[in-house]
């Protein structure tokens, strides 16, 4: 089990990398940061509830267009990929 402290010597010897909710096929410029891209879906997809929730129109907008991606999943798979490897070519943050 990782501890507070531990958590925080993780993110001391491997910085975050930050990705905002756009990039991740959102809406607005709210900024993510997270180590591994899984977290960082987990962010923005947390973030998004909360917008679809305040009925926010360009998130559900946007929710739109990848209910159409999910639709096909090749599609969706592709895009993961792509987000991915934006991802991993990151500069991690100082
Ligand atoms: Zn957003």
């Amino acid at each position: 089990m990782l501890n507070r402290k531990s958590l925080y010597l993780i993110n001391k010897i491997d910085p975050m990398k930050t990705m905002t909710c756009k990039q991740l096929g959102g809406a607005c410029d709210t900024e993510f940061t997270a180590n591994t891209f899984e977290e960082m879906a987990e962010l923005s997809k947390q973030h998004s509830m909360e917008m679809f929730q305040k009925d926010d129109e360009d998130h559900l907008k946007a929710k739109d267009e990848m209910m159409q991606l999910m639709k096909s999943p090749d599609a969706m798979q592709h895009w993961f990929k792509n987000k991915r490897r934006e991802f991993d070519a990151l500069p991690k943050d100082k």
